[in-house]
């Protein structure tokens, strides 16, 4: 026998919100079953329901401690700088926070499909294509450079006078090495495993310097957000992908999920004590950049291995 928080009557079967026991004839006076497994994409829907149910309980006659602890239940289900939940429909959701998003992956998550998926898109051959160029970009390079100089920026385009001049035999001697690992690592490295694990995975922005936004299109059920550190690309366990489907409702959501990520991104060009180079003029960021490309193409299947290794040993002048 419990006591009722809301009329004081002792009772069999009492519901729990937080301190708050209810008896079924209070716990339906404030409509419990309308809210009680109910899910919030928003703190201001959970303050909606916290005010309804405040309304119901004061109407019924409630305990004052009743209705306080009803309110303390609601207060618990805010999440602090919560912007927005998002379900994709793919077994994953993402919970937009004003520095953060965490991403929670359920059992329901399709790896096998997902990657499927996320191959055919990254590979380009899908409906309208994906420009290769959008998975290349010197950031890429930079990312290589950043680690063999370790005085690059986030973002690219920005690396120091001298540093350059000094590092790039270095650096050409190392993305090698780099590529020679990565290269028999390759089967693993490309797999989502590596990226996503089942549960809750938290990603702060300002570690993060890059998004894609990639939409579903024709018969596509798969579109994703991909978030990525340029530094660290290299490293694909650092990659945050949430996958959404193919509703325009959905759609809608992670493309305004894009934007919200894009906007609180880390910016390169904030840093300070280092002096801008177009990418262009750098020796170093095309080689290795160039290097690249033909590391993407090789993973891809575009071109076969003993092409790639000839290549590479032509532009590093072997
Ligand atoms: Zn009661």
């Amino acid at each position: 026998m419990e006591i009722c928080s809301g009329c004081g009557k002792k009772s069999l079967m009492v519901e729990r919100y937080g301190q708050v026991r209810l008896c079924k004839v209070c716990a339906l006076k404030v409509l419990t079953p309308t809210w009680k497994h109910k899910e919030y994409r928003t703190n201001e829907e959970v303050e909606r329901q916290k005010e309804k149910v405040r309304m119901m309980a004061e109407k019924s006659g409630f305990m004052p401690q009743a209705i306080e602890g009803l309110e303390r239940y609601f207060d618990h289900l805010r999440i602090e700088g919560l912007v927005k939940k998002l379900d994709g429909g793919k077994g994953q959701k993402l919970v937009l926070c004003e520095k953060e998003c965490m991403m929670e992956t359920t059992d329901d998550f399709n790896f096998k499909e997902a990657e499927k998926a996320y191959r055919k898109i990254q590979s380009g051959h899908r409906g309208g294509g994906t420009p290769l160029d959008e998975i290349i970009n010197s950031q890429m390079a930079i990312g290589i450079l950043s680690e063999v100089v370790g005085s690059a920026l986030p973002g690219g385009g920005l690396v120091k006078n001298q540093i350059k001049r000094a590092g790039r035999n270095l650096a050409a001697q190392t993305i090698s090495g780099k590529l020679m690992d990565e290269t028999e690592q390759r089967t693993e490295v490309r797999s989502l495993a590596y990226c996503i694990r089942t549960g809750e995975r938290r990603a702060e922005y300002s570690q993060y310097d890059r998004i894609q936004y990639i939409e579903p299109v024709g018969e596509e059920t798969y579109g994703f957000l991909l978030l990525q550190n340029s530094r660290r690309l290299d490293d694909p366990a650092e990659d945050v992908i949430f996958f959404f489907d193919s509703s325009t409702e959905t759609k809608k959501e992670a493309n305004q999920a894009y934007g919200f990520i894009k906007s609180r991104l880390a910016d390169p060009m904030e840093e300070e004590g280092e002096e801008e180079l177009p990418p262009q003029q750098t020796a170093g960021n095309t080689l290795a950049e160039e290097i690249l490309m033909y590391k993407r193409l090789l993973d891809l299947g575009a071109i076969t291995q003993e092409e790639y290794d000839a290549k590479k040993k032509q532009l590093l002048n072997l």
